[in-house]
């Protein structure tokens, strides 16, 4: 999986497959919206398509097409089928996976809707969703066929669409990363407030390195997805609220892990705008959200530690970046032991040299010490255990980190540069 990530990067000023595949040869100016559901239990999974919709326009990326940007625990493949020829990838990872960690998984099978954008084929062509497990090795894949003329792809977009309002606007959605921040348990009246915490949370993205850099490559966008009820809802308090995308805590049980299911509602809401990226801002004070990687951000705007924790969020959603903090001496489910994960800023030592041992002194020692000097640095780079849940045989870049605690100042430098990496990927010509 990492040698994969590696490749991938060297290979960028080359066409590795011996030409150079342009946007236009193979996909219209639209978008291909592909609604599955993620189902199962810890045994067994499978992927089965709900429904396939078409907007106008494409705003994700048009080069580096058929490349992957990180492996994450799931891809998504496209394939021209008279050709064979790869035409886009895509990686993510989802909030079914998550739940195949849980105990509940053993002996229930459920369902998770998962809804993925691709540029829109001109001819026939077949999507692969697989997912992964902890091990990376396949654990559920399925492939369709998409049909361009097939009159059953629905058109969305065109009317109804969301309020929205630029809150940064550096060019076309061709050229840049677009961000959409929707509201989430803010009734329409609120929405004046909605704006305003979606402007501090896009500052208070763009006060951290290296977006602050990148500012240029990026589009912001507010979206007033009006709620009935104001706030949202907590199913331990026995409060259940009618809102935009239906969020609540105590997901898996866990009193502060806010999420949503309704995950084609999201999308429907954003129909008609450019993004690509989601962060959804909850109207309440409950500390609590989560970061899912090629999938959403959801986080509390009322929380006095909002702003470190929607730019944690995005570092997970955005980045594909992992949790730097560590709980427990037991080894986390989502991380074994024998297995490098394909997160950048963690290592369980297995392949480091895909990592960031290129970034220390050659014959660096490790594990590095924690002193009175450095636990609070953000830059004293090393290989210090304890990150991805474990305080055990996982290992962390830096003391601290903004994936790590709400205190730390930066995202450490390796954090850094798996994030202008992925930039560099999204938005080279
Ligand atoms: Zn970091």
């Amino acid at each position: 999986m990492t040698k994969t990530f590696l490749s991938l990067f060297l290979g960028f000023s080359v066409c590795t497959s011996g030409y150079c595949q342009s946007f236009e040869e193979f996909f219209a100016d639209k978008t291909l919206r592909a609604d599955y559901l993620f189902t199962g239990n810890k045994k067994n999974q499978s992927v089965v398509l709900d429904e396939l919709k078409s907007m106008d326009g494409w705003a994700g990326r048009r080069s580096n097409l058929d490349k992957l940007p990180l492996s994450g625990n799931g891809q998504l493949t496209m394939v021209d089928k008279a050709t064979g020829v790869v035409i886009y990838r895509t990686s993510f990872s989802s909030l079914f996976q998550e739940w195949l960690g849980e105990n509940e998984a053993e002996t229930l099978s459920k369902g998770y809707e998962n809804t993925f954008l691709m540029p829109f084929p001109k001819k026939e062509a077949l999507v692969t969703v697989e997912l992964f497990n902890a091990r990376h090795e396949v654990s559920a894949s399925f492939t369709h066929t998409v049909r361009p003329d097939d009159i059953l792809i629905k058109k969305i977009g065109a009317k109804n669409v969301t309020d929205h309002k630029y809150l940064l606007n550096n060019g076309s959605s061709e050229k840049c990363i677009d961000v959409v921040i929707m509201a989430e348990g803010y009734t329409k009246d609120e929405m004046q407030t909605f704006y305003s915490d979606a402007q501090k949370a896009c500052d208070a993205i763009f006060s951290h390195s290296p977006f602050k850099e990148n500012m240029k490559h990026f589009n912001v966008v507010a979206v007033a997805s009006e709620s009935a009820d104001s706030g949202v809802s907590i199913p331990r308090e026995n409060v259940w609220k009618s809102t935009a995308v239906s969020s609540h805590f105590d997901t898996f049980y866990s009193d502060r892990y806010l999420t949503s299911s309704s995950v084609n509602d999201i999308h429907d809401l954003l129909a008609g705008i450019p993004y690509e990226h989601i962060i959804i801002l909850a109207n309440t004070d409950t500390y609590g959200g989560g970061g899912i990687y090629n999938s959403f951000t959801l986080t509390t705007a009322h929380h006095s530690k909002f702003e470190p924790v929607v730019v944690h969020e995005f570092g997970h959603s955005f980045g594909g970046l992992a949790d730097e903090y560590a709980y427990t001496d037991a080894p986390s489910p989502l991380y074994p032991y024998d297995v490098e994960p394909w997160e950048q800023n963690i290592t369980t030592l297995v392949d480091f040299e895909s990592k960031w041992s290129d970034m220390l002194p050659k014959g660096f020692a490790s594990p590095t010490k924690i002193t009175k000097d450095n636990y609070s640095s953000t830059e004293a780079l090393g290989v210090y255990e304890g990150a991805g849940y474990s305080m055990k045989g996982i290992y962390r870049p830096v003391p601290d980190c903004r994936m790590r605690t709400n205190e730390a100042k930066a995202f450490c430098p390796v954090c850094q540069r798996a994030l202008q990496r992925l930039i560099d990927f999204y938005t080279e010509k």
